[in-house]
């Protein structure tokens, strides 16, 4: 573990994690499904609605001032955050779902023709394969999935493989939300790149515990959502190069997304606020704003070699469980934890383990097909994040022997 680190320290920034449950203390080990916020973030949000509640981009008042330039720093900061090139190639959306959504029917729908192909990974998200889906239905085009082994790791080779012709756009996770398998997305982006495919990268898991750097990995669409950031719900961005977000249609219309209107037409505002129609979840990317300072503050590079000493814990404390199977073994993985304990149900698991105090996530994780590739139609899941510590992976590993003992 990293002496430098020192988790008790940043926990106490989180007034949730003090909480108990069920009278034990809470282990909070859902990360991946939801962060907890910081008390720099709640703050935001309520200095926001208590001393400058305005809305944004049309008003000319003090208050509607203070609030644009709150929730346009935000864009500043996440620009940096993502080393992004430009504030303006950051379009707001309400996660990563909205951000794939928008380029499933602005960028790719017009493009696709029948027999196209979208390739994505049999370790996707469902946000990573329904959207591909519905507009594949429209067009007659198909989603194609990339193999991974029992490791849960990607063979490039066997990408690379499906990297035909018919092949009009990839979209990957950086890193998979059910088995942590952090995927080499720059040289998968080398790959698409050489064969003038734009790539999608769904940045949802990554973004929280590695540093994500735009310019370095060259893809063409990065998504990513605010909530597992640390930041509010209802927040997130799609990132995409400028040549796409000047080409691409707007996806909604409404307010705040024109330049003039009027009854023989309309001419768009430029991007991103072409794509950002109606008023916004302001308090929420003032929120966010206040994640990144934080998150900035403790520090990527810290966070994620913290993380890896506790992975490899908790990863080491698993195998030590009789009758346990991990799910996931990528040498280069989030602290993602998908497992099954022979003869016990996940629900039952994590129903148990809550009695403990245990927060863990159980069911399909939104990812149907990586299940269906495990063979398995559930697993529980243990996320962790930088203010989990070993001693709540000790007492975890308890827990979980107590509903082992009581149920297997
Ligand atoms: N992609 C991945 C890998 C995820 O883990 C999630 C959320 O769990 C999503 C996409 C969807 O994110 P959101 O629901 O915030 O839009």
């Amino acid at each position: 573990m990293s002496p430098a680190f020192d988790p008790l320290r940043y926990r106490a920034d989180f007034p949730l994690l003090s909480r108990r449950v069920h009278d034990k203390p809470l282990i909070y080990f859902d990360n991946a499904n939801t962060a907890q916020k910081p008390r720099a973030v709640i703050a935001a949000v309520e200095e926001y609605y208590r001393d400058y509640n305005a809305n944004v981009a049309r008003a000319v008042h003090s208050l509607g001032e203070q609030a644009t330039a709150a929730y346009e720093g935000t864009r500043d900061k996440l620009a940096a955050f993502l080393n992004a090139g430009g504030r303006d190639q950051i379009v707001f959306t309400s996660g990563t779902t909205q951000a794939i959504n928008l380029v499933a029917y602005s960028f790719a729908l017009p493009r696709l023709q029948p027999g196209d192909e979208i390739l994505v990974t049999q370790m996707e998200h469902h946000a990573n394969i329904v959207p591909w889906q519905l507009v594949a239905g429209r067009s007659g085009a198909t989603v194609r999935a990339a193999p991974i082994d029992d490791d849960g790791v990607l063979s490039l080779d066997r990408f690379e493989a499906l990297l035909s012709s018919r092949v009009k756009l990839a979209a990957v996770a950086h890193v998979s939300n059910v088995i942590g398998t952090a995927n080499p997305v720059a040289a998968i982006a080398k790959l698409c790149r050489a064969r003038g495919i734009p790539l999608l990268v769904d940045g949802s898991q990554a973004c929280p515990h590695q540093r994500v750097d735009l310019q370095a990995i060259g893809c063409d669409f990065y998504a990513m959502t605010g909530h597992k950031l640390f930041g509010p719900t209802g927040t997130g961005a799609l990132w995409a190069r400028r040549e796409h977000l000047q080409a691409m249609p707007p996806f909604f219309g409404g307010g705040e997304m024109i330049r003039t209107v009027s009854f023989d037409g309309t001419v768009f505002a430029d991007p991103p606020h072409k794509f950002e129609a109606g008023t916004p979840n302001i308090a929420g990317f003032i929120g966010l704003g206040a994640a990144i300072d934080y998150v900035q503050g403790v520090g990527l590079d810290r966070i994620q070699a913290y993380e890896t000493e506790l992975l490899a814990y908790a990863t080491a404390a698993l195998d030590s469980v009789p009758g346990l199977r991990l799910f996931g073994r990528a040498p280069h993985k989030a602290a993602v934890l998908s497992f099954l304990i022979e003869g016990v149900h996940a629900h039952d698991l994590a129903t148990l383990v809550d009695h403990e105090g245990v927060a863990l996530r159980s069911g399909h994780h939104c990812a149907h097909p990586l299940m269906q590739r495990f063979g398995v139609p559930a697993t529980a899941r243990a996320s962790l994040a930088f203010y989990n510590t070993r001693d709540e992976v000790d007492a975890f590993i308890i827990a979980l022997d107590k509903v082992r003992r009581l149920l297997a």
